[in-house]
C-alpha cells in the first residue's frame, strides 16, 4: 500500500471527526461563554434595578415631601423633612452613578447585551437630576408650581422606569419576573403620583377639581397594573405579592381616597396621615419589588454559576481535545514514520532481494520458499522448478559427510555460515560459490527461516588460478619460474634430509645464446628456448622439476636417487649426456637453422657441508667450470672450482676498479728489422700497476678480460696510447706501433668504424698503425674478419697474423687473408735444434713470401735463434734478446740512443 494514501485514510479516519469534534466543543464552548456574559449582564441588570427601584422610590417621596412643602406654611418641620429627602435621594442617585461611571468588564458585558438603548436615557436622567439642585432651590422657596414640580419629578422617574424596562425586557426570556418588576415599578409610580397630589392637596387651601379627577386616573391605573401583575407573574411571585400586602394598609389609604373630598383642608394632620398611609401603601410594593429582585438575583446567580460550571467543563472538553488531537497527532505521526521506515525498509529488502547476490529462503524443514533472479541465473532453476524443494538438489560431491556436518552445526550453534563450497548446477556443473547461511529467528529466538546467500566465484577463481599459474610459471615456456623451483627445491631438500635421499640439481646455460639474439633477433631467440624447454622435458620423467631460471639458463631437479652416489652420478651422466645431444641437433627457426651448444654445472643434495641456498649457486658454479672448460659439457660441482669461482669474481671486480681508476698501463717491446738491425716498430703489452700485487702481466688477467667483455675498452686504451706514441715521437721514430685485438670485437658490428674514428682524430698515418690478431680468431667468422681487415686495410691500418702457427688455418685461408705480417708463435724457436721446428719455421717464412706477406718472429732470446731466423729471411724479430717489453720512457730513451 502506497503509504500516502495510508496518510490520506488516517487523515480521513481520524482527524475529520476530531477536528469536528474540536469544531462543536469549540463552538458550544463559545455558546457557554456567550451564556456566562448574559447571565453576568443579567446579574448585573438585577442590581441596576435594585439601585434604579431605590432611586426611584427616593425620587418619589421626594416629589411628594416636595408637592407637599410647595402649599405649607409651617416650612421649619417640613423643610427638615424635606432635606432629609434630598439625602436620601442624592445617596439613591450617587449609588445609581458608580454604576453609571462603572468600567467594569460587568458594564461592557450588559453594554453587548442590552444594546446600549439605555444610554440616551441615563444621559438625559444625568442631566435631568443635575437640574435638580434649581428645582430643590425653588421648590424650598415655594417658587415652583405644584404641576411643574410633579412633572419634573415624574418625568425623571418615566425614565427611570423606561431603563429598568430596558434592561428587563433584555432578559425575559430567562427570568419571567423581569415583566413583574416593571409593572410593579408602574404600580408605585402611580401610587406615589397619587401620594404627591393627595398630599398637596391636603395641605393647600384650594380645592382644585382637576387633582380629584388625577387621582381617580392614578388609582385606575394601579388597579389595572396590579391586574397585569397578576396576570403576567408567576405562581410564587402571586404568592409573595399575596403575602407581603396588607389590606389594613390599603384600608387607611382607602380612607384617604373615599373621604379625599370631604377631608378638611390645610389639615396637616390629616395630610400628613394620608402621606403616611400613601407611603405605607408604596413600601409594601417596594418590599414586593425587593422580594422578587431578591429572588431574581438569586436566579441571576445560579445561571451565572451554572453557565461557569458549563463553560469550565465545555472548557476542559475543548482543551481534552485538543490535547487529545496533539497527542493523537502525535502518535500518528510516529506510527506513519514507523510505517514509512518499514515501508523504506521493505523496499530496500526489496532490491536487496534482487540484488546481483544469489539468494534462497527455507523453511525450518529446509523446503525453499523463496529465490531471486540471481538464484536462477546462477543455478539455471527457474524459481517455480525449486520452490518447495530442498536446497539438496544443488549438492555436488566434492564434499564429504564431515564437511556438511560441520556447516550445520555452525548454523545450529552460532546462527551462521560462511564459507566457499562447490555446488552443481541444473546441467550438472559445478561451480564455487561463496555461501553464507543465516537462521533468521523471532523474538523468542526460535529459528523460523534459513537465508542462503552466494555469489558464483568461479571467475574469481580462475582469475585467482591464473595468476598463481603467472605467479609460479615463467610466461614464455610455461616453466615453473626461479622463485617456485627454489620453494620446491626447499621443500625437496627438507624431504630428502628426512627419508635420506639424494637429488641432483642441474644448472642448465646456452652457450652464447647472445649470438643467437644479435644474429637472428629476441624473437627467434624466445623461439629457441621455447623449442629447446620442449626438448628437454621430453627427455625428463614426470617427477623430475623442470624450471627456466632466467634468459637462456635453466633448472633441473633429479629427485629421489635411492642410490650409492657413484651409481647416482652414473645415472645423473647418462640423463646430461641425453640433453647435450638432443641439444645439439640444429634447431629450425623461422627457416634458420641454429645450432647451440649447453653447459651444465651439477650439484648433489643434501651434502654434509652445504645448505639448501648453496644447491643453485654451486651448479651454477659447476656450470661456469664447464664454460671455462670449452663449453658444450657439464660438470659436478667441487670445492676447487668453487674457489676459483671466487677468485674470478674477484678478479672480474678489479679488473673493472682498474679500469676506472687508469691502474692499466702499456709497455712497448720493440720489433727489429734484420736487415738494418734497427727498431722499426713495438708492440704495445699491457701491464696491471695493481695496488696490492704490484706489476701483473696479462697472463693473470687477459683472459678474464675477455671474458667480462672489457677488452674492446683495453683496445680503445691501447689505441690511444699508440697514437698519441706516433704522433708525439715523429721527430725519433719513424716504426709503426702494433696493439692486440681479439675476434671478440674485431667481429663487433662497429669496430672498424671505432678504429677509424680514433686514428683519424690524431691525424697520423694509418699505416703507422697495426692490429694484430691470432688466427684462431679469425677463422671463427672468416667471411666477416676478411670484410672488417679489408675495410680497415683499405683505410691504411696494418694487420698481422699473432702467434700463427699454433691455430688451425688452412693454406686456404691464409691465401685469402688480407694481412701484411704473420708472426711465427715463440714456440717454434723455443728448441731450433728440433728439424721439425727448423723446417716449420723456413716453410712458413717462404709460404708468406709467397702471399706477398712480411713476417716476424716472436720469442728471439739467443743469438742462435736469431742467426737461424736471418738464415730463413725472416724480415723481423721481436724477443729478450733485443729487449723485453718496456715502459714508455725507457722505450724513448732506447729509440734515441740508437
Ligand atoms: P702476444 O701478442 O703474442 O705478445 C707477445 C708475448 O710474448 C708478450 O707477453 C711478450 O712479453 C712475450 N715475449 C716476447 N719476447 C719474448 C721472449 O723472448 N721470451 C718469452 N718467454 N716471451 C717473450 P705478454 O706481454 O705477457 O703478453 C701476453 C699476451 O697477452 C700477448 O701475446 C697478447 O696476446 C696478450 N696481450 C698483451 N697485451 C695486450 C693488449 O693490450 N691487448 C690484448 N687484446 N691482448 C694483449
Ligand atoms: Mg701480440
Ligand atoms: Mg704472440
Amino acid at each position: 500500500m502506497n503509504y500516502k494514501s495510508l496518510k490520506y485514510k488516517i487523515f480521513i479516519i481520524f482527524y475529520i471527526p476530531a477536528i469536528t469534534l474540536i469544531y462543536f466543543s469549540y463552538s458550544s464552548l463559545a455558546h457557554e461563554y456567550k451564556q456566562l456574559r448574559y447571565s453576568s449582564a443579567f446579574k448585573l441588570s438585577a442590581h441596576i434595578t435594585s439601585v434604579l427601584s431605590e432611586l426611584i422610590h427616593n425620587v418619589q417621596i421626594e416629589r411628594g415631601l416636595s408637592a407637599g412643602y410647595i402649599v405649607i406654611d409651617e416650612e421649619s418641620l417640613y423643610k427638615q423633612k424635606l432635606i432629609e429627602q434630598h439625602k436620601e435621594t442624592d445617596k439613591a442617585y450617587n449609588e445609581l452613578l458608580k454604576i453609571i461611571k462603572l468600567k467594569s468588564v460587568d458594564k461592557r458585558k450588559l453594554e453587548t447585551i442590552i444594546d446600549y438603548k439605555a444610554k440616551p436615557i441615563v444621559k438625559q436622567i444625568t442631566k435631568d437630576l443635575k437640574e435638580l439642585k434649581a428645582i430643590r432651590e425653588s421648590v424650598l422657596n415655594s417658587s415652583i408650581t405644584f404641576e411643574n414640580e410633579v412633572n419634573y419629578y415624574t418625568d425623571i422617574n418615566r425614565k427611570l422606569i423606561l431603563i429598568i424596562k430596558i434592561f428587563n425586557n433584555a432578559f425575559k426570556d430567562i427570568e419571567q419576573g423581569t415583566q413583574s418588576i416593571i409593572k410593579l415599578q408602574k404600580i408605585k409610580e402611580y401610587a406615589g403620583l397619587e401620594r404627591a397630589y393627595i398630599y398637596n392637596h391636603l395641605l393647600d387651601d384650594t380645592t382644585n377639581e382637576k387633582v380629584l379627577l388625577q387621582l381617580k386616573n392614578f388609582q385606575d391605573q394601579q388597579n389595572e397594573l396590579i391586574e397585569d401583575f397578576f396576570a403576567i407573574s408567576p405562581i410564587e411571585l402571586n404568592k409573595i405579592y399575596e403575602y407581603s400586602y396588607s389590606l389594613s394598609v390599603e384600608n387607611k389609604l382607602n380612607y384617604c381616597r373615599k373621604n379625599i373630598s370631604n377631608l378638611s383642608l390645610h389639615n396637616i394632620q390629616e395630610a400628613e396621615n394620608c402621606f403616611n398611609a400613601s407611603t405605607e401603601y408604596i413600601n409594601i410594593f417596594a418590599g414586593i419589588s425587593k422580594e422578587i429582585l431578591n429572588k431574581y438575583k438569586e436566579n441571576a446567580n445560579i445561571i451565572y454559576n451554572n453557565s461557569l460550571k458549563s463553560l469550565y467543563i465545555t472548557f476542559f472538553l475543548w482543551f481534552i481535545s485538543i490535547v487529545a488531537l496533539i497527542f493523537l497527532t502525535y502518535i500518528l505521526r510516529k506510527l506513519i514514520s514507523k510505517e514509512e521506515k518499514y515501508i523504506k525498509e521493505l523496499r530496500i529488502a526489496g532490491y536487496a532481494f534482487n540484488a546481483q547476490e544469489a539468494m534462497v529462503i527455507t523453511d525450518t524443514g529446509g523446503n525453499i520458499i523463496k529465490v531471486n533472479q540471481a538464484f536462477s541465473d546462477i543455478t539455471e532453476y527457474s524459481a517455480s522448478e525449486v520452490i518447495g524443494q530442498n536446497p539438496r538438489i544443488l549438492k555436488s560431491d566434492k564434499h564429504d559427510k564431515d564437511f556438511y556436518e560441520y556447516m550445520w552445526n555452525e548454523i545450529v550453534n552460532i546462527g551462521s555460515w560462511k564459507g566457499e563450497i562447490y555446488n552443481k548446477r541444473k546441467n550438472g556443473d559445478t561451480y564455487p560459490e561463496i555461501l553464507s547461511i543465516t537462521a533468521i529467528k523471532n523474538e523468542d529466538g526460535v529459528t523460523t527461516n534459513y537465508i542462503g546467500q552466494f555469489t558464483d566465484i568461479t571467475l574469481i577463481k580462475k582469475a585467482q588460478e591464473d595468476a598463481l599459474y603467472q605467479a609460479n610459471h615463467d610466461f614464455l615456456t610455461g616453466l615453473l619460474n626461479r622463485k617456485s623451483l627454489i620453494l620446491k627445491l626447499q621443500e625437496e631438500f627438507i624431504k630428502a634430509k628426512r627419508h635420506n635421499f639424494l637429488h641432483a640439481f642441474l644448472f642448465i646455460d646456452i652457450d652464447d645464446f647472445k649470438k643467437v639474439n644479435d644474429l637472428y633477433g629476441h624473437s627467434v631467440g624466445d623461439q629457441l628456448i621455447i623449442e629447446l624447454s620442449k626438448r628437454l622435458k621430453s627427455i625428463l620423467r614426470e617427477d623430475d622439476v623442470f624450471a627456466r631460471i632466467s634468459g637462456d639458463e635453466f633448472g633441473i631437479m633429479l629427485l629421489n636417487f635411492d642410490k650409492e652416489k657413484s651409481e647416482v652420478a652414473k645415472c645423473i651422466k647418462e640423463i646430461c649426456a641425453k640433453i647435450i645431444k638432443s641439444s645439439s641437433e640444429a634447431f629450425i627457426i623461422n627457416t634458420h637453422s641454429i645450432e647451440i651448444s649447453l653447459s651444465m654445472g651439477i650439484k648433489l643434495f643434501p651434502d654434509n657441508e652445504n645448505n639448501k641456498d648453496d644447491v643453485i649457486i654451486h651448479a651454477d658454479t659447476a656450470m661456469y667450470q664447464a664454460k671455462s672448460k670449452g663449453k658444450n659439457q657439464f660438470v659436478f660441482f667441487d670445492k676447487k672450482i668453487e674457489d676459483e669461482l671466487k677468485q674470478y669474481i674477484l678478479l672480474e671486480k678489479e679488473i673493472k676498479n682498474a679500469l676506472l681508476n687508469n691502474d692499466f698501463k702499456f709497455y712497448y717491446q720493440p720489433k727489429i728489422d734484420i736487415a738494418t738491425s734497427k727498431i722499426n716498430g713495438a708492440e704495445i703489452l699491457i701491464r696491471w700497476q695493481h695496488p696490492e700485487k704490484g706489476l701483473l702481466y696479462p697472463g693473470s688477467f687477459i683472459k678474464v678480460a675477455q671474458e667480462i667483455g672489457v677488452i674492446p675498452n683495453i683496445t680503445t686504451l691501447a689505441l690511444h696510447k699508440a697514437c698519441k706514441f706516433v704522433k708525439s715521437s715523429s721527430d725519433f721514430f719513424d716504426g709503426s706501433l702494433a696493439i692486440n685485438i681479439s675476434s671478440q670485437e674485431l667481429l663487433q658490428q662497429n669496430f672498424e668504424n671505432k678504429i677509424i674514428s680514433i686514428i683519424s682524430g690524431y691525424k697520423i698515418d694509418p699505416s703507422k698503425i697495426e692490429l694484430e690478431i691470432t688466427e684462431n680468431d679469425i677463422i671463427k667468422d672468416f667471411d666477416l674478419a676478411i670484410i672488417k681487415i679489408k675495410k680497415l686495410q683499405e683505410f691504411g691500418v696494418m694487420f698481422s697474423i699473432d702467434d700463427f702457427g699454433t691455430g688451425y688455418s688452412s693454406i686456404t685461408y691464409l691465401q685469402k687473408l688480407p694481412v701484411n705480417t704473420l708472426k711465427i708463435d715463440r714456440c717454434f724457436f723455443d728448441d731450433i735444434s728440433l728439424d721439425s721446428n727448423r723446417e716449420l719455421i723456413k716453410m712458413v717464412i717462404n709460404m708468406a713470401k709467397t702471399f706477398n706477406m712480411n713476417t716476424i718472429s716472436e720469442g728471439i732470446e739467443n743469438e742462435d735463434q736469431l742467426e737461424f731466423i736471418k738464415e730463413c729471411g725472416s724480415d723481423q724479430y721481436q724477443g729478450f734478446l733485443f729487449s723485453k717489453a718496456i715502459n714508455e720512457n725507457s722505450f724513448i730513451e732506447m729509440l734515441k740512443e740508437k
